[in-house]
């Protein structure tokens, strides 16, 4: 079936950090052309997402005026808003004010931000960690920046592989760095509950970029920190 395959692509695999894909051919488009969701956006497609939900409890078999389910519609489409609301924001805002120039040159790393995203296949939650590490060239961000970068993109329709890529390219555009490290691990909750996954099961995805991709010693040094 079309979505098993669709998401066996979220099967636990471990990250072979020695051998590097090449960068995806899909077309990746920037953070800096980025068109995001307004509040009023929101606003007007409340009644028609509301509409929708309804739409769905009837297919499942229930009845939307059972007392229980009379404001799910409205309940379940401000949630999906809010699941979605990256949308809403645009990195380029939360870069604004926070590069510093600095003669640093240590890895910079954060690791075990919280992660909550939505499976673009089955629109349910895939949550997990992100763990983030860069070599500055001159330039730093705020620490706390990072975690938002990685809010925004995950409170998206997501696949894990694309999530890990854009924090590592948004990262590189804004400072251009020496080199970027980004790993994910995460439980896709489509895949668990199906039991095409067993419970504790993470998928690994992680991108190399700069130096992190081509010195081994670099890359090491960054996936030895995040485990310890
Ligand atoms: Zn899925």
């Amino acid at each position: 079936p079309e979505d098993a395959e669709a998401c066996s692509r979220g099967n636990p695999r471990p990250s072979n950090p020695k051998t590097p894909k090449p960068a995806s051919k899909q077309r990746q488009s920037s953070w800096r052309e980025e068109r995001t969701r307004s509040l009023e956006d929101n606003e007007m497609s409340l009644p028609s997402l509301a509409a929708a939900y309804s739409t769905i409890l009837r297919g499942l078999g229930e009845d939307p005026h059972r007392q229980g389910l009379l404001k799910t519609p409205w309940r379940a489409a401000t949630a999906m808003q809010f699941f979605t609301k990256g949308y809403q924001e645009k990195i380029v805002d939360v870069l604004n004010d926070a590069i510093f120039d600095e003669d640093h040159d240590e890895m910079v790393i954060v690791k075990d931000i919280d992660m909550f995203s939505m499976c673009e296949h089955h629109l349910v939650p895939i949550f997990g960690r992100v763990h983030i590490g860069y070599l500055p060239n001159k330039r730093v961000l705020g620490l706390s920046k990072l975690a938002r970068i990685v809010e925004i993109y995950s409170r998206r329709l997501q696949v894990q592989e694309r999530l890990t890529k854009q924090i590592a390219v948004a990262i590189t555009e804004a400072l251009q760095p020496s080199g970027v490290g980004v790993v994910v691990e995460a439980t896709h909750m489509c895949m668990v509950m199906r039991g095409v996954q067993k419970m504790n099961s993470k998928t690994v995805t992680s991108t190399m970029l700069g130096v992190f991709r081509e010195d081994p010693k670099t890359r090491d040094e960054f996936l030895t920190l995040i485990r310890t």
